[in-house]
């Protein structure tokens, strides 16, 4: 069976607040028939029973929303509990949670550090920036929130990921971001741009352009490469390395395919991405069909093939190895079809250019430092780190990369 791992949406778009540029409120409108949704224990069960029946090098269940923390601890509490009764001796479970952060307490936080869930905590910089767009259902500021739910972190020792959205918010303020964030000691950031689109293709106002995305990862680049690349992990230039070290691909925006992972929403019904909830790509339900049934759905395989169906410019273009075509989200929007260039083409050249001797020097201290631990380790064979089964954020990644898991991809060779 095809490896694959789990996006999954226990409150379904349900959420505390109504930030502006959020593209999945309105999945909402996909169940309208309830206005609260919850996974149900039935549903909870069943999706962890079927995804551990199947065999992974690491089970990995992302928790997202919405906001998934509305669910409370106890929901989490049953998620690991249902994991130890499911998982097979020796068997690697992964847990993500993607969250605004801002209903973190210390029992919840107590549990996320336990059990080693990697957090990802929504938080696009400075009070002034965040606030722009990070409001509350009452139009108030979140920022306060967030650092909040960031001590009951910090407080019971939990690491997380800083996940910056790249709005017109502060697309033009990198390096106050990036300080911002090194200034509260947060050294592990992940920079997604936001790109939304109207019906008609036209780019939405607190969306960036191309260009603006190329200048913004520079400028974050510029920050990071002369002091800090032993330090600050950023996600993004985290699968460069990947890419250009293992030559595997930790993100699904830079592979060839999007049959990647599954998207579960808080019923069991499944969809192919994030980005393509929509009823027409509905691919079933976990209470009714298999994951085997599931991989082998034509509409999935079909969904998944359009990723390389890319524009003619990409097959001549020196960085299609590490770009794809990059994300179908970026190429089909306003009615377009997988073939059209991405919308973020410019920028992304420019970064590529702009990078690459940085990124291949790193590639080559990577590997070498790998050279030098294995010629180590066979001299020392006592040094060999064990996998224990469940894989810590600084534990050596399954893959055998040499990186830490939480820098790495997770899966095993
Ligand atoms: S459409 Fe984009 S986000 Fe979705 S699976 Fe493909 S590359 Fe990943
Ligand atoms: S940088 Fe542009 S042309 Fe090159 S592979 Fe990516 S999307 Fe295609």
């Amino acid at each position: 069976m095809n490896e694959f791992s789990l996006l999954i949406k226990p409150a379904s778009a349900d959420c505390n607040l109504n930030c502006e540029y959020c593209f999945y409120l309105k999945k909402c409108e996909l169940y309208p028939e309830r206005q609260r949704h919850r996974m149900s224990d039935d549903v909870l069960e069943r999706l962890v029973q079927s995804y551990m029946e199947t065999s992974q090098p690491l089970y990995s269940f992302g928790w997202q929303g919405g906001e998934p923390t509305l669910m409370g601890a106890e929901f989490f509490e049953k998620v690991v509990s249902l994991q130890k009764k499911y998982g097979k001796s020796g068997s690697s479970v992964g847990n993500g949670l993607q969250t605004n952060a801002t209903l973190i307490d210390d029992r919840m936080a107590q549990l996320f550090g336990e059990y080693h869930f990697l957090l990802g905590c929504s938080l696009d910089g400075p009070p002034h920036i965040h606030d722009l767009y990070r409001r509350n259902l009452a139009g108030n500021p979140s920022y306060d929130m967030v650092l909040k739910g960031i001590s009951a972190l910090k407080r019971n020792k939990v690491e997380f990921n800083v996940l910056v959205l790249v709005s017109q918010a502060n697309v033009k303020h990198a390096k106050e971001v990036y300080d911002y964030l090194i200034g509260q000691g947060y050294y592990f950031h992940q920079y997604i741009p936001c790109v939304e689109f109207d019906e008609k293709g036209n780019l939405l106002p607190f969306a960036i352009t191309g260009e603006e995305w190329g200048d913004f990862l520079c400028d974050i680049y510029d920050q990071w490469y002369p002091k800090d690349t032993h330090t600050v992990s950023i996600r993004h230039f985290d699968s460069i390395l990947t890419k250009l070290v293992d030559h595997t691909d930790n993100v699904c925006t830079m592979g060839r395919n999007c049959c990647q992972y599954f998207v579960v929403e808080y019923n069991g019904d499944i969809y192919p991405c994030d980005f393509f909830v929509e009823d027409p790509l509905k691919l079933g339900n976990i209470m009714e069909m298999s994951w085997e049934e599931l991989l082998h759905s034509p509409v999935y395989r079909e969904f998944g093939n359009q990723k390389s169906k890319w524009n003619k410019l990409c097959e001549q273009c020196e960085w299609l190895t590490l770009c794809n075509g990059d994300c179908l989200k970026h190429r089909v929007y306003g009615g377009h079809q997988p073939h059209h260039l991405s919308y973020l083409c410019s920028g992304l050249k420019v970064f590529f250019n702009h990078t690459q001797n940085g990124f291949d020097n790193l590639a080559g201290e990577i590997t070498q430092k790998r050279r030098d631990e294995e010629q180590q380790a066979i001299t020392n064979p006592a040094d060999v780190p064990i996998n224990q089964g469940r894989v810590g954020r600084n534990a050596p990644c399954p893959c055998g990369s040499g990186l830490k898991y939480k820098k790495c991809c997770g899966k095993t060779p």
